[in-house]
């Protein structure tokens, strides 16, 4: 696995900043992740999704996500408020639009963490985001941290992993992957990424996968 990506090719962006989606299936570790790489950059906004899943134990509202009702949701998408949307685990979960135009518009670097749908949704509104997947060791792997961590049903874990089973299969649309066996390697190679994006004089070179 290299430390360091050369993920920078091609002509300078036409604004600093940047949009990265992140992706991965449940359980690999995104959250954590994502949490350490805004612990080590400046100017780095991690978007908050509305969603109808209800709260797990310790979550905010407003913090993890906004947690809205189905008619809430329905609002949502009839204002046209939300920048992407999909059904995940048989719950809704969108991006609200206004916050992510706002922050790309100033030049602000905005970590979306969605799914494969929302992601591609991203893409085809915003062709210079930069889409990561990140993959576990190896599939058995991910089924012990998602029993590990306790947050689902047995029923939720299987629907979990049938969805993780469809989502692995379409980690090479994305522009990086990133493997996540040692959690201090994929940080910084997260970090790499969102930095060499967002780098002047870096636009990406989205033609090929970049495996780490
Ligand atoms: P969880 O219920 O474990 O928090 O998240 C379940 C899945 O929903 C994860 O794959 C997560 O990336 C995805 N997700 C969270 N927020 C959004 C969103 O705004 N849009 C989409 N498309 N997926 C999301």
């Amino acid at each position: 696995m290299s430390a360091t990506p050369d993920v920078c090719a091609g002509a300078a962006p036409a604004h600093a900043g940047g949009l990265f989606v992140i992706s991965g299936p449940s359980g690999v570790g995104k959250g954590t992740l994502v949490a350490r790489v805004l612990d080590r950059l400046d100017d780095v906004w991690l978007s908050v999704s509305a969603t109808t899943r209800p709260p797990r134990q310790g979550e905010t509202d407003g913090v993890s996500y906004r947690f809205v009702s189905d008619e809430q949701f329905d609002h949502l998408v009839a204002d046209d408020g939300l920048l992407e949307w999909a059904w995940v685990h048989g719950q809704r979960y969108g991006t609200p639009r206004a916050a992510i135009d706002d922050r790309v518009a100033a030049g602000i670097r905005v970590i979306l963490e969605i799914d494969p749908q929302g992601a591609f949704q991203v893409r085809e509104r915003y062709p210079q985001a930069v889409l990561v997947f990140i993959v576990p060791p190896t599939f058995s792997d991910l089924e012990k941290r998602l029993r590990t961590r306790g947050t689902e049903s047995d029923e939720q874990i299987a629907r979990r992993l049938q969805t993780a089973q469809v989502e692995l299969s379409e980690a090479n649309e994305y522009d990086v992957v990133i493997r996540n066996d040692d959690l201090e390697q994929a940080t910084a190679d997260l970090v790499d990424v969102i930095e060499s994006y967002s780098s002047p004089g870096c636009s990406g070179n989205r033609s090929s996968s970049h495996h780490l």
